[in-house]
């Protein structure tokens, strides 16, 4: 099947460790969406935020996805795309959408509400002017964004009430990761495939994506896989990396944690697994609960 250029799916990890089973969900499942409709697949590098990033996780990253079978039509790194990002918080600016905020954490704590979602910013700084060395935020509406995800169904958010205004640029100058996520999705990805724990920072994506008069994809939030405790599995949590020599076991495990059947034979090579289930991905069987894998993928 020929893919057009609105056909492209994504996997943007951040190069903060190496793959763990949550990871190759996301992977997994972004991949099999893709590659089940002709679409094209990218993987993206999330390298807006090097304080963060660990030496050497990038390419381990490549690595193990290489090892998972996993092939790529193309490799960006938002770090290569910062001119991009500047155009947008330009484009905000002209509108009077951004102004520069100068709150400690310990006045944001000090003043601002919480919602499910985590702070919600009170609006302090509006109106003052932006300068380099300042946190830029965006003014957050009061109006409902609507958005039917694929997999948890139709999504309604009030950002002023669930975030406040939130931050587009980072004191110091790092671009955050809404504006750069909204701008590199709304540049050709036709299906952003993902966990749910990115489900409630969509809204604000999206909502960028209408001031900026970008194109908004489709979204489908993958469940999240939990550690025995209920908590999710992360590099925070000290979630065991990807093992790249033993592929096979840890892909069926997140395929049949996907709700996805089983593959009629034991797959040889990460290969075989791929050419075997490819056509039978059914993002309609996928949970919407997150939940703990019933496979010891990750002893
Ligand atoms: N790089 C971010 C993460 O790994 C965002 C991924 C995404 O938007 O899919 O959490
Ligand atoms: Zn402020």
């Amino acid at each position: 099947m020929p893919a057009s250029p609105s056909q492209t799916g994504r996997f943007a990890p951040s190069p903060t460790g190496p793959l763990h089973f949550g990871s190759l969900i996301a992977a997994l499942g972004s991949y099999a969406q893709a590659r089940s409709t002709g679409a094209r697949w990218l993987v993206r590098i999330d390298d807006i935020d090097p304080p963060r990033e660990m030496p050497g996780a990038s390419d381990a990253i490549l690595r193990t996805l290489e090892a998972f079978g996993f092939e790529w039509d193309g490799l960006l790194r938002q770090s290569e795309r910062s001119e991009r990002y500047i155009h947008a918080l330009d484009q905000l600016e002209q509108a009077q959408r951004v102004y520069g905020c100068t709150c400690s954490r310990k006045q944001i704590a000090a003043t601002a509400t919480r919602s499910a979602a985590g702070w919600v910013y009170p609006g302090t700084c509006r109106g003052m002017p932006t300068a380099p060395s300042f946190a830029h935020r965006v003014v957050a509406d009061g109006n409902p964004l609507l958005f039917v995800d694929r997999v948890r169904g139709t999504q309604t958010h009030i950002l002023s009430e669930e975030t406040g205004d939130f931050i587009v640029r980072r004191r110091g100058g790092w671009f955050a990761y809404h504006l750069a996520c909204a701008v590199d999705d709304a540049d050709g990805i036709g299906e952003v495939v993902r966990g749910a724990d990115l489900l409630h920072g969509t809204a604000a994506q999206i909502y960028l994506q209408q001031l900026l008069m970008l194109p908004t994809p489709v979204y489908a939030h993958l469940p999240v896989a939990l550690g025995n405790h209920g908590n999710k599995l992360s590099k925070q949590t000290f979630a065991p990396p990807l093992r790249d020599a033993e592929p096979v076991p840890q892909l069926l495990a997140a395929w049949a944690f996907l709700g996805q059947a089983p593959p009629p034979a034991r797959p040889a090579s990460p290969q075989d697994f791929w050419r075997n289930v490819i056509g039978t991905w059914n993002l309609a069987a996928v949970p919407r609960k997150d939940r703990q894998p019933s496979q010891p993928a990750y002893a």
